[in-house]
């Protein structure tokens, strides 16, 4: 990743961070513009599974680096410097779905396959307007 110009101090810092290292400084623009999102599906797992199974979502990177946690029906949001390749771990015992995030850009799930109890997902770009 690139440097950055601080715009407080106008130092010459570095990208990858989230504030600048000489004034402490948040890079927000910097950092919001690379936040990826992903609109997780909140029937993912439905009916009387819910009481048997996790509704919990994990979105891990190919290192096994939880990116994002939370909850089927919820936006993840999480920060990549770079196209990342990411498992998202569905809860239930939806499949879980591989995919290859690009930063600042926007993803829903879509189903393409399996029953109703084990569903297969595939990660779609959302045209940004
Ligand atoms: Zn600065």
């Amino acid at each position: 990743m690139g440097k950055v110009n601080c715009r407080n101090c106008e130092k010459e810092t570095d990208g990858d961070l989230e504030c600048c290292k000489f004034c402490g400084c948040p890079l927000c623009s910097e950092y919001e513009q690379k936040i990826v999102r992903i609109k997780i599906p909140g029937d993912i797992t439905t009916g009387l599974s819910r009481l048997l199974f996790s509704t919990d979502v994990e979105i891990t990177d190919r290192t096994d680096t939880i990116l994002w946690m939370g909850r089927q029906g919820e936006d993840a949001g999480f920060f990549v410097k770079e196209p990342t390749r990411i498992t998202i771990h569905l809860g239930g015992i939806a499949k879980p779905v591989d995919g290859i995030v690009r930063p600042g850009k926007r993803y829903c799930l879509s189903q393409v396959g399996g029953i109703h109890l084990r569903p297969v997902y595939a990660l779609c770009e959302i045209p940004l307007e």
